[in-house]
């Protein structure tokens, strides 16, 4: 039986633990900031909805018997970019989360807009997560290639 190599994505939140499955490491860290090892990135829990920070140490490789289910075009890797909400901050965040692919954005951000995040500013405030409309969304695709980017988005 072939089986194919992946990475699998713990969640940090020790109530939850999840473990979920990602893409080419090279399509998650890519225009991550650091260098190769510590590489880092947000990302949010599909289960629990916690935003966390993780590196590439926190990716493990393991074998699977299926492929790849984003070459397969089962699940989408998103980036989800949006400024603190506070005034005056300039801080912005990138977080990258995985949803099935037949799932509708409007869905989504109905689970996304719980998002729980426990992030510092560069003033040392906690970052505050604006609303939805202003959020700029992306689907992570493949490498060197990208959507234009769907947002601010509309729900009407
Ligand atoms: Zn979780
Ligand atoms: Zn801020």
């Amino acid at each position: 039986m072939p089986d194919y190599v992946g990475n699998w994505l713990e969640c940090r939140n020790r109530n939850c633990g999840f473990p979920i499955r990602l893409p080419d490491p090279e399509l998650v860290l890519k225009g991550r900031r650091g260098d190769k090892d510590r590489a880092a990135f947000l990302f949010a829990c599909p289960v629990c909805l916690h935003v966390n920070p993780y590196n590439q140490n926190h990716l493990r490789e393991v074998r699977f018997r299926s492929r790849d289910p984003y070459q397969a075009g089962r699940l989408v890797l998103y980036s989800v970019r949006f400024g603190c909400a506070r005034p005056r901050c300039s801080t912005e965040l990138s977080v990258l989360t995985v949803a099935a692919v037949n799932v509708s954005l409007a869905m989504l951000l109905g689970f996304w807009e719980r998002w729980k995040a426990k992030l510092k500013c560069t003033s040392g405030h906690t970052f505050r997560i604006p609303v939805p409309e202003v959020w700029w969304i992306q689907e992570e695709k493949s490498l060197g290639f990208s959507d234009p980017p769907k947002g601010p988005l509309s729900r009407k």
